[in-house]
């Protein structure tokens, strides 16, 4: 279990316990535990699954969004989305980061047919702005069921290795 103590505004110390759904954050890491954000405190500690970590809003796709994206083909959608999560990848520094990055690429498609109507009304429901503002685990979640099970594999490896640089840093909440 990781104890981060820091002092808090009021000057007294507050100490999170770190979990595992919390490796990699904030782009890496799960949906935000709802026991530390009911009580602010978990029962599971570094077991559990969610993050443990202060989280923005969630940004969750409209009604129209979500319409739009049923229209894409598995193929189109890795075209539209990976370079999103390529560009949040290629802020990490981690050898994993690269790996992962490197499967990306490969599966974008050669060729990406996207016709100019659909591309229009995906810019009209701003899918492109909700895909900036989405976590790495939240887009790849949209993927999951046109994603090579090695690129879902390299993510894994790149969340665990990210408990290394958790132990190096001092979360303040
Ligand atoms: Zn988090
Ligand atoms: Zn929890």
């Amino acid at each position: 279990m990781k104890y981060h103590r820091c002092a808090g505004r009021s000057g007294r110390g507050a100490s999170v316990v770190l979990s595992h759904g919390s490796l990699g954050h904030p782009a890496l890491c799960r949906a935000p535990c709802v026991h530390i954000i009911k009580n602010g405190y978990c029962e599971k500690g570094f077991e559990c699954d969610f993050c443990h970590l202060p989280h923005g809003r969630k940004v969750r796709l409209n009604k129209s969004q979500r319409e739009a994206l049923k229209l894409l083909g598995p193929g189109q959608k890795l075209a539209i989305i990976v370079p999103f999560i390529m560009k949040k990848v290629s802020h990490i520094e981690d050898q994993q980061a690269d790996v992962l990055l490197k499967l990306l690429q490969n599966s974008l498609p050669e060729e990406i047919v996207t016709d100019d109507p659909l591309m229009k009304q995906l810019r009209l429901v701003n899918l492109h702005r909700a895909f900036q503002q989405m976590s790495v685990t939240a887009l790849l979640d949209l993927l999951s069921s046109c994603l090579p099970s090695e690129i879902l594999a390299a993510y894994e490896d790149l969340r665990k290795d990210q408990l290394d640089v958790a132990d190096q840093m001092i979360f303040c909440l």
